[in-house]
């Protein structure tokens, strides 16, 4: 596989190898950049600046919903990339394909509806009969970084905003899941985009990301990832713009009044382990009313015996491997020391190389690392209170803010934990975990800058202009 750089892949022999994460297997292996290409990929989006900015809005919307077609024509091709490089359970890699598909058609109508608006600059004293409007414009070089986690979405989440605004892009995916990258970067150029507005480098973070951060030549970072790295990008950036979307460690309310446990178990057993529990909004603290404890844990541990463990390209597999097996070791770690400090493991707690069994321990508290940090893992951590403002006192102790949930009957009490949990999200009756890629996703605290969602991510990606008309008469006739 190769990188993309001013129109043109590049093979060479240096390459980096990309393993299978379950079986540690060689699938492929892609060229890697050196701190040359990322000057040189630079300088190309630079020179396409100016194709990309003058391209009418209906061209560009024609090529992202060419692109969302053409993946969900290649579906079962990127899935399967997926789970192979990510780890990630064949359906729930599909489920990702869908939503990229989704993201491309939502970027392509933001593309058609950018506009600015009238200033009422007549409104104030003194400014006579002029006539003001603002437009909308690229920001020019957008320096897309993004994560393992969502090899496909989430890059669909900062290229269609970025092109449907007009920039160019150098992208540099994790290192551990660039193969779904160099799939879409083709799949792009197949659907029209120019092929200098798109330039690949694949490397690791110190060499190919910190040379991404040494320039002066991008105009906005676009950064998915971890919040150690996220706040070197905003340390780094000088005067360019930034978007971070960064982890959170996210909690789910069961209240009193819940209305049905079983069903509100379902979804935390859905939410913490999908994909292992590597999501940014991954379900991870449960903070359950003690008078609904004992219920609550019983379906936990019922419904999660009921998970198929293993290989993520066995169309019944549930929880497939975590990225590595350092991840792996790190958690259970900390499950064993959550035990030491006096919580019990209810469930799992094991872990065979990479593949850690979906853990349930109860009796958590804030100090423990599977309750103040962010797992990233399939582990979630019980904790009970007596009272609503207790529960929203809990879940809001933490530096991350991305999403909360609360599973009540009560729409006042859904509220209350609406206006008191400071985040990006709240969902009622419904997990953290949830987003819908048309929704302002991002964080607050220090769970990022910024949101995405192309309506949003757009708005970051342009700058408004205003243009002024003084006329020279008084416009009557
Ligand atoms: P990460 O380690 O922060 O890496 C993210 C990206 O940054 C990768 O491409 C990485 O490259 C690159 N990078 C690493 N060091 C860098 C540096 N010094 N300069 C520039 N780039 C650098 O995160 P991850 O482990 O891939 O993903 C997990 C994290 O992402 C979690 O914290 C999760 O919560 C967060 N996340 C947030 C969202 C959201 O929308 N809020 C969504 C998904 C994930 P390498 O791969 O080469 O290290």
């Amino acid at each position: 596989m190769s990188i993309h750089i001013a129109s043109e892949w590049i093979q060479r022999d240096e390459t980096i190898e990309v393993l299978n994460k379950f079986d540690g297997s060689v699938i492929d292996e892609v060229t890697r950049a050196t701190r040359e290409d990322v000057d040189r990929a630079i300088e190309a989006a630079n020179d396409a600046k100016d194709t990309m900015a003058s391209m009418p809005a209906h061209e560009r919307a024609s090529i992202l919903r060419e692109t969302s077609r053409l993946i969900d024509e290649r579906k079962d091709e990127f899935a399967e990339v997926m789970a192979a490089e990510a780890g990630k359970p064949i359906e729930t890699a599909r489920g990702e394909v869908g939503r990229a598909v989704s993201t491309f058609q939502l970027s392509a109508g933001e593309a058609e509806r950018l506009s600015g608006e009238e200033i009422p600059i007549d409104a104030q004293p003194g400014n006579g009969n002029r006539l003001a409007f603002t437009k909308r414009f690229p920001v020019g070089v957008v320096g897309a970084i993004s994560p393992f986690n969502f090899p496909l979405n989430l890059v669909a989440h900062k290229l269609g905003p970025a092109f449907a605004g007009g920039n160019t892009v150098v992208h540099k995916p994790a290192t551990t899941t660039p193969l779904t990258a160099v799939k879409l970067a083709e799949t792009l150029f197949e659907a029209g985009l120019p092929r200098d507005a798109l330039n690949l480098v694949i490397g690791s973070g110190s060499t190919v990301g910190e040379a991404l951060l040494d320039s002066d030549d991008i105009d906005h970072y676009s950064f998915t990832g971890s919040r150690a790295i996220g706040k070197r990008i905003k340390e780094r950036s000088g005067l360019a713009g930034v978007s971070l979307e960064l982890g959170n460690n996210s909690p789910a309310i069961v209240h009193e009044d819940a209305p049905d446990i079983a069903d509100a178990a379902s979804r935390i057993i859905d939410g913490a382990f999908s994909y292992g529990g590597q999501m940014c909004i991954s379900t991870q603290r449960i903070l359950v009313h003690e008078s609904r404890h004992d219920e609550l844990l019983d379906e936990l541990v019922s419904q999660a015996s009921e998970l198929v463990v293993g290989d993520p390209l066995n169309e019944d597999t549930d929880v497939g491997p975590l990225i590595s097996e350092d991840d792996a070791e790190r958690i259970i770690e900390w499950v064993e020391s959550a035990k030491e400090d006096g919580a019990t493991v209810e469930f799992g707690g094991t872990r065979d190389g990479a593949v850690v069994q979906p853990t349930i321990v109860d009796g958590a508290t804030q100090e423990m690392d599977v309750v103040c940090q962010e797992a990233f893992a399939p582990v979630i951590a019980v904790q009970t209170y007596e009272d609503l403002s207790t529960a929203i006192e809990l879940a809001d102790d933490t530096p991350y803010g991305l999403q909360a949930g609360i599973f009540t009957a009560s729409h006042d009490v859904g509220l209350t934990a609406a206006m008191n949990i400071e985040c990006g999200g709240v969902m009622i009756n419904d997990i953290p975990t949830f987003r819908a890629d048309q929704q302002p996703y991002g964080g607050a605290k220090e769970s990022g800058i910024g949101r995405e969602g192309p309506k949003y991510a757009i708005e970051e990606l342009t700058e408004e202009r205003v243009i002024c008309f003084r006329p020279t008469s008084d416009l009557s006739i």
